[in-house]
């Protein structure tokens, strides 16, 4: 499994992409950058996008994407999200006032589909890959991405979950890369709360339990970027965009 990380700030600054992060070519995660990241040769490869939630910094580009992606090209693109990340797509950015609605365009149809991420584990081109609810927003999901017995986890923007640790816990050495989000230092540590974030320290109490996984930070917000990595705990990596992983 590739897995390119286009962007992964929590904010946009210079240097700082948002969310997008590509597997095997084909499968993006959120849309926050990848329009200006990737040529349009690569753009028109996406197959399907699957959507953390509706929060701007991960779906800021999804117009952008959607416009090279869905024309010109016979295989189509499926965007997968919660009903109400979906909804709120619908309802907020393609509603013909920030950005034309899915049938102006021409996208309501087979070409460009909207699909709510289904309970159980799902298909995608030789991937498979199953949602959990994450808490942050409503609607709110994290990742598990899977090729054979090779998992690979995205938490998403969420707070502390337990689950989604012991989850990551279970899958011991079969868990090979591990994001959490860490949005703010620890002496934000009740901002992080209060907005549905993690800090270095929260994921760093979690960590003994990682022997043979990666645990790698990501969703930094840009302007607290030193601060962040300077309160990571040692055997914690992070990333700032830019990166690729082949497992
Ligand atoms: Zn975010
Ligand atoms: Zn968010």
């Amino acid at each position: 499994m590739k897995i390119e990380i286009l962007g992964c700030s929590g904010a946009a600054a210079k240097g700082f992409n948002t969310t997008s992060i590509l597997i095997n070519q084909e499968v993006l995660i959120d849309a926050g950058s990848a329009a200006s990241v990737l040529d349009e040769k690569r753009l028109s490869g996406i197959r399907h996008i699957l959507l953390t939630h509706s929060h701007i910094d991960h779906i800021k580009e999804l117009p952008f994407i959607l416009d090279v992606a869905c024309f010109g090209k016979g295989e189509g693109i499926d965007i997968w999200g919660s009903s109400i990340t979906l909804n709120a797509l619908r309802k907020h950015l393609f509603n013909g006032i920030l950005w034309p609605k899915l049938k102006q365009l021409g996208l309501d149809n087979s070409s460009c589909r909207f699909i709510t991420l289904p309970k159980d584990t799902f298909n995608l081109n030789g991937l498979s890959a199953k949602s959990f609810k994450s808490e942050h927003i409503n609607g709110a999901r994290s990742f598990m991405i899977s090729e054979g017995n090779k998992h690979v986890i995205f938490s998403g923007d969420t707070s502390y979950v337990p689950r989604l640790f012991n989850l990551a816990a279970s899958l011991s050495g079969r868990l090979k890369l591990f994001f959490v989000e860490a949005s703010f230092p620890d002496r934000m540590i009740e901002v992080a709360r209060l907005t549905g974030h993690l800090t270095p320290s929260i994921i760093g109490r979690e960590l003994h339990r990682f022997k043979r996984t990666r645990v790698i930070a990501y969703h930094i917000k840009p302007r607290y970027f030193e601060e962040v990595t300077t309160d990571m705990p040692e055997g914690m990596g992070y990333v700032r965009g830019g990166e690729v992983f082949n497992i």
